[in-house]
């Protein structure tokens, strides 16, 4: 079934609160659109977690930086909304920018701590981009649940703040990073790849694969982590943005994984002009 498609905030607030009068669990899956199966896999378990599902489809421009992709973000509004239809989703949010942004908008939420380092830094203004649309969607719909992927693993961490600190109340579920057959973790940005670039790009994958491997063999040092992933990337030609290990919670640096101190080694960077990210788990 088609999956029923609301434009207006009044919509949205309209529909939300008959929701909560009839008793409904809520999910809630935001969304740039340019739907893969990373995102599907969110709709999809949101299903399981609550009987209605929602999803927003918004380039949300305050989280584009003045050099960043913005204009050119790749958009396919049509094919989006059968991929929702057929993976379940009741109701999908397509507001227009003004809607979110209109004149004499002046409230932004900045998390402070998460957001610093990593992609923080190279990219000024982004996770207060995030942070304030994830905040207006969640008070907007107030969900029980709320979805997002541990591919974008910092944002994840940003958006778990600000429901903890603005007691939102949302359960805030993270969700594996979901994978092309070869390892290259899926992103609607993958498609500004040329075919050589995308061969490219696995070095990504390939780099913090091998430095999971290097961990299990017993190397803890964060020296010996951030090497193995950036000989991949060298390898490859790829102009690296950022290799870090750090804390997986408060996303602050690591010399070396101490046993049961969960970690997370985290990478960007640029294929061509393409940026990329990736991310994993290691010990814990
Ligand atoms: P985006 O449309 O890129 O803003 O992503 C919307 C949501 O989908 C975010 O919570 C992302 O972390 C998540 N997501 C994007 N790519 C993937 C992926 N490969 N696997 C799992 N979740 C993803």
């Amino acid at each position: 079934m088609a999956s029923q498609v609301l434009r207006t905030l009044a919509e949205v607030k309209a529909w939300a609160a008959d929701l909560r009068r009839a008793g409904h669990r809520l999910a809630l899956v935001p969304t740039m659109g340019f739907l893969h199966e990373g995102h599907l896999s969110l709709m999809r378990e949101g299903r399981k977690r609550a009987d209605v599902v929602a999803t927003s489809i918004f380039v949300n421009p305050a989280q584009f930086g003045p050099k960043e992709d913005l204009s050119r973000y790749p958009r396919d509004l049509e094919g989006d909304l059968s991929k929702c239809a057929s993976a379940g989703v009741d109701v999908v949010f397509v507001p227009e920018a003004g809607a979110m942004y209109p004149p004499g908008y002046e409230t932004y939420v900045e998390v402070t701590e998460v957001s610093k380092g990593l992609c923080g830094d190279r990219r000024p203004g982004h996770f207060r981009g995030v942070a304030t649309i994830v905040t207006q969607l969640l008070s907007l719909f107030r969900p029980d649940v709320a979805l997002f992927g541990e591919k974008d693993y910092q944002q994840l961490q940003v958006i778990k703040a600000l429901n903890r600190d603005l007691h939102l109340g949302v359960e805030i579920l993270g969700m594996p990073t979901v994978r092309e057959l070869d390892g290259l973790a899926m992103s609607s940005r993958n498609a500004y790849l040329s075919a050589e670039e995308r061969k490219r790009a696995l070095a990504l994958s390939i780099g913090l694969g091998t430095a999971q491997s290097l961990y299990r063999s017993g190397s803890t040092e964060a020296s010996a982590l951030i090497e193995a992933v950036r000989r991949e990337l060298r390898a490859a030609d790829l102009r690296e943005d950022y290799v870090e290990l750090v804390d997986a919670e408060r996303l602050t640096p690591l010399s070396s994984v101490q046993p049961g101190q969960p970690a997370r080694l985290l990478v960007a960077a640029f294929c061509g002009t393409t940026r990329l990210i990736d991310n994993q788990p290691i010990g814990g």
